[in-house]
């Protein structure tokens, strides 16, 4: 609080006058309207309203006055300022307006806007067509049977009668995982399950093993050191080749079509015997064109291998060969994949483009 102010100083006083006064009003009034935004109308208010402006200094020099010319100096200021205030308050409430109108333009959201869609992703075939498979069988009664991608050597080889000096334990063709003498391989075929399923459950015994394999072969478009196989096996008393060739008829008729002859030609795989090679009629035409794409003009399509199951894989899983026999089977998915629809070549299948994946649809 300034007190009273006994050696009265006109020169302190000067913002006193009217006419300073008014210029003081006027020239905030003229700030306030050329403001034309809240941020210049807040620059503004400091100049005219805040602690160091004309309005404000009038005001603290009342003080000074002789307690006589208080009253009227103090109305004078008063009604300036009261002035002032209420044209900053208009102002301010117009451009607050002139804001939210705007805002309700810029920001507003157009719920009729196309959006950027996303494109869906796809199955992949190979697991399109692996799922049928195994359709076919479980509705046969069949049970799906999976093991482990990474193998014991006993497994993959031994308990199939794939001796210590049998070619496909070489290292060119097996991944062996280290260290080398953990006797740990990445399974080169679905075989292994059979053996597994063979020691875990009981006779009779209808299993199918759709899965991943590896073999140290370089990508092309035939081969990939990746790829998958489904396998079958059925163990009970008094089964034939004769169930098994009905078995392959139907499995070959649910994938591949309607009255597809099938032949069996002789093989050697060491965990059958007797073996055999599985052949069906090509489906496009039928031994019809001597120029068939699909099957090379020979009538026939080449699809996989087969037998009935050697007596020393049984003993190995201590199962008796004299009470039990079974057949088993083996095939390429991707030969499948590749046969069904027509893909030329492996690279499509492992590449993860989803455009290739698409093609196919959610079931095939
Ligand atoms: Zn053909």
């Amino acid at each position: 609080m300034s007190g009273p102010n006994k050696s009265y100083d006109p020169v302190q006083v000067s913002m006193l006058e009217a006419a300073a006064l008014e210029a003081a009003v006027t020239e905030a009034l003229t700030a306030f309207a050329a403001a034309d935004s809240l941020e210049s109308l807040k620059a503004a208010r400091l100049a005219h309203q805040g602690d160091t402006s004309a309005l404000s200094l009038a005001n603290r020099e009342i003080g000074a006055l002789p307690p006589t010319a208080k009253a009227e100096a103090g109305k004078r200021v008063g009604l300036a300022r009261a002035r002032v205030a209420r044209a900053l308050a208009a102002r301010q409430n117009q451009l607050e307006v002139e804001r939210d109108a705007r805002l309700l333009v810029e920001e507003a959201v157009d719920v009729t806007a196309p959006v950027a869609r996303r494109r869906l992703g796809a199955r992949h075939p190979l697991e399109l067509i692996s799922e049928r498979v195994g359709d076919i069988f479980v509705a046969m009664g069949w049970e799906i049977a999976e093991g482990p991608e990474v193998e014991s050597e006993w497994f993959n080889f031994d308990a199939l009668n794939l001796g210590v000096d049998h070619p496909a334990r070489q290292m060119q063709d097996t991944f062996f995982v280290d260290p080398p003498d953990a006797g740990l391989v990445l399974r080169t075929h679905t075989s292994p399950v059979q053996v597994r399923s063979l020691l875990e459950r009981d006779l009779p015994l209808y299993i199918v093993c759709p899965g991943k394999v590896f073999r140290t072969d370089e990508l092309d478009a035939t081969h990939s050191a990746v790829f998958h196989q489904v396998e079958g096996l059925a163990v009970a008393e008094g089964l034939t080749m004769a169930h098994l060739r009905g078995t392959l008829d139907h499995f070959v008729e649910a994938l591949f079509g309607q009255n597809l002859e099938t032949r069996l030609r002789p093989s050697y795989f060491p965990f059958t015997e007797p073996s055999a090679e599985l052949d069906f009629r090509c489906f496009i035409c039928r031994g019809t064109d001597d120029h068939c794409r699909t099957c090379g003009g020979t009538g026939w399509i080449e699809w996989g291998g087969c037998g009935m199951v050697n007596r020393n894989v049984f003993q190995a899983c201590g199962i008796d060969p004299d009470r039990y026999t079974g057949f088993a089977f083996g095939m390429g998915i991707e030969r499948a994949l590749m046969l069904r629809h027509g893909v030329k070549d492996m690279r499509e299948m492992v590449e993860g483009d989803v455009r290739f994946s698409t093609q196919f649809g959610m079931e095939i």
